[in-house]
């Protein structure tokens, strides 16, 4: 039998799951996933569609109208020119990323990863026979990936540049010189760039977003992958993107058409209420994140007595725990009763991963929780 891995954040889940079903109420920062009602375009964009009387198959490349429309959502923002053989639907940003990866990679090709990474590249490419090259990236540098950490990290085997940007853990967002330079150094290797971009919206305080779709010379080497669940906090409904070159596209719609057949219809119409309407559901989702981002910075600081200060984008905050981050949030579970992952996840030691995604009250009894339980040692 083959074993793999579940992801990190499913490993907590799990325990604190068993927790919860024995009575123990568990503070959840631990997955990353907006805990809020529907925007009420997403509600009536499924209710109108739940009211028709067929339930045929979509089309394994998703509803032709979603794709043109998530084409435009991105042309919109960065002046791109996908079209719909350059646009797919898929089941969430994950299989997106899975998919490009079976596509892109041969049997022992080397994917480049800035870490920390999040927690689902490392077995995905082990999936696609390749093998991950983590390109270390400090807190004392902001957690950037450099060019030059690119190039001295590139062998005869480096086949694709994994970028998240904004990126989980760290909420770290790359300016546009940086992509410029990023993006140069990949062609001149001949690397295909995965740029994982499924925080876009959630980027606060005034900061911009610059996504690798706004370097039209770059697009024949590069994959964009967006998604529904946190832009528009639609996690549960799966609804992801790729766009890149119309090769890639019609390889992953018949990787698709092979394996999971699309995203559900129903979703897929829910996700167009979010996409027609992307300013506005963003910023419904954007508010109330900065909102509780505020608040877990606010109470974390006074309770700890440091002075964190919150990343520009994402919902994250990449804590300093000490040594052994699997031990310290086994301790931190059981003692407090508080999920988090353990940095060694994302491939860096020594951290924990807070999500801040949870309701105010959550966040704010949890963080109690933890000081009450664990005094001054986080
Ligand atoms: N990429 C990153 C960096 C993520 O954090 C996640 C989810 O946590 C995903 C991709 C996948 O998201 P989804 O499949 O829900 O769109």
């Amino acid at each position: 039998m083959k074993q793999f891995n579940p992801s990190a954040t499913g490993a907590i889940q799990a325990i604190a799951h068993q927790m919860r079903k024995s009575g123990i109420h568990v503070y959840n920062f631990g997955t990353g996933d907006p805990v809020l009602a529907n925007h009420p375009e997403i509600l009536r964009a499924a209710e109108k569609n739940l009211q028709h009387k067929m339930n045929p198959y979509a089309p394994f490349a998703g509803l032709t109208e979603l794709r043109i429309a998530a084409a435009e959502w991105m042309n919109r923002r960065y002046a791109s020119s996908f079209d719909l053989a350059q646009s797919v639907v898929t089941c969430g940003g994950k299989f997106a990323i899975y998919a490009s990866l079976q596509i892109l990679v041969e049997p022992g090709d080397e994917v480049l990863v800035p870490a920390p990474y999040w927690v689902s590249y490392p077995e995905m490419i082990q999936m696609a026979a390749g093998r991950l090259v983590p390109i270390p990236t400090a807190q004392s540098s902001g957690w950037k990936m450099t060019p030059q950490d690119l190039l001295s990290h590139c062998t005869e085997r480096s086949r694709v540049l994994i970028l998240n940007n904004a990126c989980n853990p760290t909420g770290v967002l790359y300016t546009k010189k940086e992509l410029a330079e990023i993006l140069k150094a990949a062609r001149d290797r001949n690397l295909w760039v995965l740029s994982d971009e499924v925080y876009s919206e959630l980027v606060f305080d005034g900061s911009e977003f610059i996504s690798c779709a706004s370097f039209p010379e770059h697009a024949p080497h590069v994959i964009i992958v967006e998604s529904c669940s946190k832009n528009f906090a639609m996690a549960g409904w799966r609804v992801g993107f790729a766009f890149g070159p119309p090769s890639i596209i019609s390889n992953i719609i018949a990787l698709q058409s092979q394996s999971t057949s699309g995203t559900a219809l129903i979703s897929q119409q829910a996700a167009m209420g979010a996409i027609l309407n992307f300013k506005e559901v963003s910023s419904y989702v954007r508010e109330a994140m900065k909102a509780r981002r505020d608040l877990f910075f606010k109470i974390y600081n006074h309770l700890f007595k440091t002075s964190h200060q919150p990343g520009s984008a994402a919902i994250y905050f990449f804590a300093p725990i000490g040594p052994d981050s699997i031990k310290k949030c086994k301790e931190i579970l059981e003692k407090a009763h508080v999920a988090l992952v353990p940095g060694i996840g994302f491939g860096v030691e020594g951290y924990a991963r807070f999500a801040f995604s949870e309701e105010e009250d959550q966040i704010e009894q949890g963080l109690i929780a933890l000081k009450k339980n664990l005094g001054e040692r986080i």
